[in-house]
């Protein structure tokens, strides 16, 4: 099986400016996802003949043009899943009936956009514990996909979070255990602990590559550009689900009205020209190496026969 599918979280920019623990950014830019790179990405998804799943947050689609957005997305073909109600970087740790309430009324506003309950599911900042996971079977989920076994990613988010605190700012990002970089790197039925594997939900994890482990992500494959993003994908050739999961600021740059971004994230100063080259090298390498492209939906039902 050579799978790879493409999936893009649909966090809004509020949210880049509480990882770092910046004031809220005002209209326009705190809408960029949604008004600009939702567009962008249908076309990219059209040049491409990609299919692609959209993790979309429930609270987002309050907003009349969010939630007519994603239903002309779902129209087009695009598969819609859940990313939670509210976006909580505490989602993990909050009791559960709370997580039970993000979960629900998540999928009841992507519901209501795009007529279709989702299937898919994926937790803010890809932390999720045992009882996540028993919530989302409660809640008629069918695959998940937040675990992201990268050593890589989880020090620099520690390092992160550590150099947030010295500069006197607060996050409002978590971390997740360290026992997730043991979880399996191919999908797998979630055990207990929900890093081993069991009968339980399906998990797609979020791509690493073989051996060390690197991210396969929008931020690494546009941060090191065309060549690099080939490198990356060859190094993920092989796995019989490749996830690879970007996120709409991955569509946009600092010319899009970013700029109070610039200095904390790297990934903003590329241009947009040299990230969609750098996602088209990506794709393409993929491709060259014998994978068709599917929704996560598709592979996660693929994957269950
Ligand atoms: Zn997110």
């Amino acid at each position: 099986m050579r799978l790879c599918a493409v999936s893009v979280d649909l966090d809004e920019i509020p949210n880049y400016f509480a990882i770092h623990g910046l004031p809220e950014p005002s209209a326009p830019e705190r809408w960029l996802v949604y008004d600009v790179a939702i567009d962008r990405l249908r076309e990219f998804a059209r040049e491409l003949s990609l299919p692609m799943t959209l993790f979309a947050i429930g609270n987002d689609l309050r907003r009349p043009e969010a939630a007519e957005k994603l239903r002309e997305a779902s129209e087009a073909g695009f598969e819609i899943a859940n990313h939670s109600f509210g976006h909580r970087y505490d989602f993990a740790r909050l009791e559960r009936s709370v997580m039970e309430w993000e979960v629900e009324q998540g999928a009841l506003a992507i519901k209501a956009a795009v007529g279709a309950r989702p299937v898919g599911f994926r937790a803010p900042g890809y932390t999720v514990t045992d009882e996540v996971m028993s919530v989302l079977v409660e809640r008629g989920v069918e695959y998940d996909s937040s675990v992201f076994p990268c050593p890589a990613y989880w020090s620099a988010k520690a390092a992160a979070l550590g150099a947030i605190a010295l500069r006197g700012r607060k996050s409002r990002s978590i971390i997740d255990t360290p026992a997730v970089l043991l979880a399996p790197t191919r999908p797998y039925r979630v055990g207990k602990p929900y890093w081993r594997r069991g009968k339980g939900l399906l998990e797609l994890p979020i791509q690493v590559t073989r051996g060390l482990r690197l991210p396969f992500i929008g931020t690494s494959v546009t941060l090191g550009g065309p060549a690099f993003a080939r490198r990356l994908a060859r190094m993920c050739a092989g796995e019989p689900l490749v996830n690879l999961e970007l996120h709409g600021i991955d569509l946009l740059d600092a010319a899009d009205g970013l700029e109070a971004l610039r200095p904390h994230q790297p990934d903003v100063r590329v241009s947009l020209g040299r990230k969609l080259d750098a996602l088209r090298a990506a794709v393409g390498e993929l491709r060259e190496r014998g994978y068709s492209f599917v929704t996560l939906r598709e592979g996660a039902s693929r994957l269950s026969e």
